[in-house]
């Protein structure tokens, strides 16, 4: 299908979002088998969580907008996903291993608050309201989530495999 309007470029970037946040409800919980720390487990389930709720909000956008909800597929976050991956496969020490877990997990929040951004500056320009009010709490969950990596990693895990 064409792309004629920004509406168009709107609903696909919807789809790429549909798809990658699908494709993290799967890794999510790889991601919870593989870490270590209790903290690190905890934060990987309640994101999964979470995820559930902005799969649901993502079909409320398409809602608005007259469209089936329909995954578009998100190479990116199929990339980052394997990165993920290869993060579990490797040989490493737990700490280490959990310090590459956190990697992995922010690259992955910071292609989704990209994304989220770009679709909530389209929904601003037609004028989505509610679109942009479902999309801004999950991406004030995306951003939460990164901060709380982040401060996990740096008071405790990237400590621990320092040593
Ligand atoms: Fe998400
Ligand atoms: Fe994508
Ligand atoms: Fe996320």
């Amino acid at each position: 299908m064409k792309l004629e309007t920004l509406r168009d470029l709107l609903v696909e970037e919807l789809q790429d979002l549909y798809d990658a946040e699908h494709q993290i409800i799967e890794a999510l919980p790889k991601m919870k088998r593989a870490a270590h720390s209790d903290k690190l487990k905890k934060s990987f389930q309640e994101h999964l969580d979470v995820t559930r709720q902005q799969v649901s909000r993502l079909e409320q956008v398409f809602e608005l907008m007259d469209q089936k909800p329909k995954r578009k597929a998100c190479k990116a976050m199929k990339g980052l996903i394997k990165e993920g991956e290869d993060m579990i496969e490797e040989e490493a020490d737990r700490d280490v291993k959990d310090a590459g877990l956190i990697a992995a997990a922010q690259r992955v929040e910071h292609y989704e608050i990209a994304a989220y951004g770009t679709a909530m500056a389209y929904a601003k320009q037609i004028g989505l309201d509610q679109a942009i009010k479902l999309m801004s709490q999950t991406l004030e969950e995306e951003k939460a989530t990164d901060e709380k990596l982040s401060q996990l990693a740096e008071s405790t895990i990237n400590v621990k495999a320092a040593q």
